[in-house]
């Protein structure tokens, strides 16, 4: 694994149930074993997919995640003896979380950011396209894909059961969407005739 003796920025990226959180948890669960200090953020907009996370060590350390909002938020609950910095569906945070990374990881800290690198039109995702290219180390899973079993490297947001289309906002609030892993060639992202890709 990758190791420095100062500060770093990790990232896991990936579509929806291609276990970023499960990976995310596992780096906690050891940062904890080392008996280092760990702070995990989430996300807060994810509240209504599921509950909040409790990470644990074997020597029965808890520790679960705080929500939050917005960069601004994570920056102002950051706990100054925090050694490890967590931050769960990155891909909904503003853009302040660019150089809120950037300076935790300049003060030494190690940054472990997980979210999805792509929207469900399988375009990049707020501010994980520049978190990705900024990281030291960057991890990209897969989930698979429900209609062919291949590896899925796209989020397939369906609307009544149908493919959502291009123009549907990049975040619903609301509840008749759901979300499948698909590989490329089984996405599909509707488009008005205006955006339609011209093959030149
Ligand atoms: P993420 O944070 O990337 O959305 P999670 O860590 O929450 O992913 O969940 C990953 C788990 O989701 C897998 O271990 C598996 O049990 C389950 N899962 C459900 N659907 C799929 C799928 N299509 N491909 C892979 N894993 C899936
Ligand atoms: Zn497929």
């Amino acid at each position: 694994m990758f190791q420095a003796s100062g500060g770093w920025i990790e990232v896991v990226a990936g579509v929806m149930f291609s276990g970023k959180s499960e990976e995310l948890q596992r780096r906690v669960r050891r940062a904890l074993i080392a008996r280092k200090r760990v702070q995990v953020f989430k996300s807060h907009l994810d509240a209504r997919y599921g509950g909040v996370h409790r990470v644990s060590s074997h020597d029965g350390r808890m520790l679960e995640a705080i929500p939050a909002e917005s960069a601004a938020q994570i920056g102002q609950q950051i706990d100054p003896q925090a050694q490890v910095i967590a931050v769960d569906e990155a891909q909904f945070l503003d853009d302040g979380i660019v150089p809120l990374a950037t300076s935790l990881a300049e003060r030494g800290r190690r940054v472990i950011l997980a979210g999805i690198d792509t929207d469900f039109r399988g375009e990049p995702f707020g501010p994980m396209p520049v978190l990705m290219a900024l990281a030291e180390v960057v991890d990209k899973l897969h989930a698979i894909c429900v209609l062919c079993g291949n590896p899925a490297s796209r989020t397939q947001r369906l609307i009544n059961g149908r493919p959502a289309a291009y123009d549907s906002p990049t975040i619903m609030v609301g509840g008749s969407e759901s979300y499948e892993a698909r590989c490329r060639a089984c996405h599909v992202v509707p488009r008005p005739d205006d955006r339609q890709v011209r093959l030149l």
